[in-house]
């Protein structure tokens, strides 16, 4: 077993710029660059807003995402359309990817105003893969996947009855336009490439301008918290941090100066700084996850989310957590450094492979 301690980072993170004040959830707008402004629509969660942006085009504005179906988000959106804007009308929605908070109202707006919803292939079918198995009951291959993980039966189910009672899963979306990796969209002056990121959500839309240096980041890039990338029972050999860190790299071709507007938080300029720290911050996880099996000899993944996680409060954050332990786990496997196997009990563990074990990794 070695000894080494976990590597705790001595950098210090670099500043990030923070140009303008957010606004409040009551449908203030603040305009971040000419015709681009910024609405903050309120959730009922820890994670307590969504920014949204709308975009003005030579003969109305572009929604780009929605907040979560609710009352309250459809009655906002009411207000800043009828007593906020210039008056002209609503063209089009961009969903930058399907979580229900991005595109919870995504049926509502294009009936309420009648206009196109555009989206990724994957985004839109995902969404309504899910939506069409809201409240069914959990599959077979779900139980495996978190029986193999070595969560105990009474947390699992903790997990399955919060997933059926989910109070934001969106209407039925029939139809939508499609967004591809590198396709322009035009809007008023200025031109939005679809650069696409991978492993937060399958196919996820973020729109960069290069001529004015503006990045509508969605959750590919939130400045202070590190987006969820997880493995989940759909896909369970998936190394979805793989596909982030290679989305993380395409990110990395704006400009230095790019204004960066994330679903959450605030509008930065930092692109480069903050895709380093979060390429940092898993390297961390990896290290960590590395010496707690090691020091564990074998170890399952629930054992490790305890690990990694130790203050986990109730089930969806054992449900993301869980998905994400088991990513970090992957990452590694595939990198060479664990290996696993199922054992005679049902469940996976992990073990670190021999030569990895005191090995200085460079990740
Ligand atoms: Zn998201």
């Amino acid at each position: 077993m070695t000894a080494t301690p976990p590597i705790i980072s001595t950098a210090q993170p670099a500043a990030l710029e923070y140009p303008f004040t957010a606004p409040q959830t009551d449908g203030s707008l603040v305009e971040v660059a000419p015709g681009v402004l910024w609405a903050r629509i309120g959730m009922p969660m820890a994670l307590s807003h969504i920014n949204v942006w709308l975009l003005r085009g030579d003969d109305g504005w572009t929604i780009v995402d929605t907040g979560l179906s609710t009352d309250e988000t459809r009655a906002l959106w009411e207000h800043i359309i009828t007593e906020r804007l210039d008056g002209a009308p609503v063209r089009a929605l961009v969903c930058t990817h399907f979580h229900y908070d991005h595109a919870g109202l995504a049926s509502w707006i294009t009936e309420r105003f009648g206009v196109p919803l555009y989206m990724s292939l994957g985004e839109f079918l995902m969404m309504r893969m899910l939506g069409s198995q809201n409240g069914s009951v959990p599959q077979p291959e779900e139980r495996e996947f978190y029986a193999r993980s070595g969560m105990p039966q009474e947390r699992v189910e903790r997990v399955f009855a919060a997933l059926q009672h989910d109070p934001f899963v969106p209407p039925r979306q029939a139809q939508f336009r499609r967004l591809r990796g590198g396709d322009v969209l035009t809007i008023g002056p200025r031109r939005w490439r679809v650069v696409i990121g991978e492993g937060h959500s399958p196919e996820h839309v973020c729109l960069y301008s290069a001529e004015d240096r503006l990045l509508i980041g969605g959750d590919q890039l939130l400045p202070r918290i590190t987006s969820n990338v997880m493995v989940t029972a759909f896909e369970p050999e998936g190394n979805p941090l793989a596909l982030w860190f290679e989305s993380l790299d395409r990110l990395e071709a704006c400009a230095e100066d790019t204004l960066v507007l994330p679903s959450h938080q605030s509008v930065f300029r930092g692109v480069h700084a903050r895709l380093g720290q979060l390429r940092e911050h898993h390297q961390q996880q990896f290290e960590q996850l590395r010496h707690l099996v090691a020091e564990r000899g074998r170890c399952s993944a629930f054992d490790a989310m305890l690990g990694l996680y130790p203050r986990l409060r109730g089930p969806e954050q054992d449900l993301l957590a869980l998905g994400e332990t088991v990513a970090h786990l992957s990452w590694l496997r595939h990198r060479g450094v664990l290996e696993h196997r199922l054992e005679a009990d049902g469940i996976i563990r992990y073990n670190v492979v021999q030569s990895a074990i005191d090995e200085e990794m460079h990740w």
